[in-house]
């Protein structure tokens, strides 16, 4: 077939190659195209309209048709369309996000350091503890821990960190050195009659055994999103942070906080570590900082962090470190133009309002059979699903429930993300209540077809 009479799933099929996605099942049947977006929704090519219940990567902060980011986009090409921060060249956005992200911290903190995604962004945080180890003199200190189901990306380095199955089979990661401890999920690890409490005190006595049995002295940092998104929408069981930072603090190894989802609104603060009282000496920031409207991230680093890097990069002549794109004026402008919108428009403060609704709402559907656990915090959530209670369970292998559900919902108009069998909604941080309604009415449709398909 020449290309002229292919339909544009037809030609992404024999054209691209799309990341987390069965390649085989894409030359089958191609992708759905989104064509457009607005607000709240994108259409497909034939028109249909769909709720974005994850933000496309629980990223969109702003919805899809904000045109003062585009305002901003265009009045920063016509002046400065790109330039770079290497050999000490700098640029006005660059110096204003900087600026504003160090002084907005809920902790103090010393510089920022831009790069283009959440994995570039924590790969790079990874050489940065390794490359202060050694301006320490502590040579040893590269090994470093984070915690199974984590996503922390998929670079080599950042799909180490990451603690899902499905991210390192294939690729022979993770590579040695990088540590992985249980997932903070109370539901699916706690023991008969343990309390959330109690969970949390377990989990920190595993990280500080980890720590003995390594030598605290060959540990770098703990690595740890406020609330996992990518692994299931894992909420830290009731005192897990004051516990696990009470460990770390102990043996003074570093904590980097991934706040690439819980950033900028999305668990009802400005960010996850205000929520759960988290006092990090790196942050990782990206996805919502723009709206992802344009690709960046950003590394906040503190003294502790920063004073040692700096005598290194002094005595070597340079900090061998950086990317073609990290902190682009155009990307820059547009995250400064977000975080205005945000301010101005008292989004964080909506957000959490609408966050409690969209929990709440979420919550009606506890008494559903096929529904295992609720869970989330502000405008993150996840529905676990079970197959237990369907005519045949075995027939619903781990993820065949979550990806049929994820599916019927999608032709109910709301794209969701199956994790496993759970599915997860981030909406858009503007979404009201008629749009959270909307939402968990398709899934209530969808979960009562799914029940009737198979029993
Ligand atoms: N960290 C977290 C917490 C994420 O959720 C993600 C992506 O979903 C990343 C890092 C990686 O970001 P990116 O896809 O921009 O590389």
């Amino acid at each position: 077939m020449t290309d002229d009479i292919m339909t544009p799933e037809m030609r992404d099929a024999r054209y691209v190659m799309h990341p987390l996605t069965d390649a085989r099942a894409n030359l089958q049947s191609g992708p759905l195209i989104i064509d457009r977006g607005e607000g709240i929704h994108v259409y497909d090519l034939a028109g249909n309209r769909y709720i974005e219940a994850m933000a496309g990567l629980w990223s969109v902060g702003l919805g899809f048709s904000e045109p003062r980011l585009v305002a901003a986009a265009t009045r920063q090409m016509e002046r400065l369309p790109y330039y770079h921060p290497f050999s000490q060249k700098g640029h006005g956005p660059m110096v204003d996000l900087a600026e504003r992200l160090v002084t907005m911290a809920p902790v103090p903190m010393s510089k920022a350091f831009f790069t283009n995604s959440g994995s570039e962004a924590n790969d790079t945080v990874i050489k940065m503890l390794w490359y202060r180890a050694n301006a320490l003199g502590q040579a040893q200190r590269k090994k470093i821990i984070s915690r199974h189901r984590a996503y922390h990306g998929i670079t080599i380095a950042a799909a180490s960190l990451t603690g899902i199955p499905a991210n390192h089979t294939g690729f022979d990661l993770p590579l040695p050195g990088f540590l992985h401890l249980t997932a903070p999920h109370y539901r699916r690890f706690a023991l008969p009659g343990e309390s959330e409490e109690d969970f949390a005190t377990r989990l920190a006595t595993e990280l500080e055994e980890l720590i003995l049995r390594e030598g605290p002295e060959t540990i770098a940092a703990f690595f740890g999103e406020p609330v996992m998104g990518a692994g299931g929408v894992i909420m830290p069981p009731r005192t897990y942070w004051e516990k696990i930072q009470a460990v770390l603090e102990r043996y003074e190894i570093l904590l980097v906080a991934d706040e690439v989802i819980c950033g900028f609104g999305r668990t009802g603060c400005m960010f996850g570590c205000e929520t759960y009282g988290i006092r990090p000496d790196v942050m990782v920031l990206s996805k919502q900082l723009s709206s992802s409207y344009l690709p960046i991230s950003a590394i906040l680093l503190n003294e502790r962090m920063f004073e040692p890097i700096a005598d290194l990069t002094h005595s070597i002549g340079t900090f061998g470190h950086g990317f073609t794109g990290g902190g682009h004026p155009v990307a820059a402008a547009v995250a400064i133009e977000t975080l205005r919108i945000i301010d101005e428009r008292d989004l964080v403060a909506r957000a959490a309002e609408a966050g409690a609704w969209m929990q709440e709402r979420l919550a009606t559907l506890a008494d559903h059979p096929l529904v295992d656990e609720v869970r989330g915090v502000g405008l993150m959530a996840a529905v676990e699903l079970t197959p237990a209670r369907l005519a045949d369970p075995p027939a619903w292998p781990t993820g065949a429930l979550g990806r049929r559900a994820a599916l019927l919902l999608q032709q109910q108009g709301v794209i969701s993300r199956a994790m496993g069998d759970a599915l997860a909604f981030c909406p858009p941080m503007i979404i009201d209540r008629e749009g959270i309604d909307a939402i968990v009415a398709a899934l209530r449709t969808t979960l009562d077809l799914c029940l009737k398909e198979a029993t």
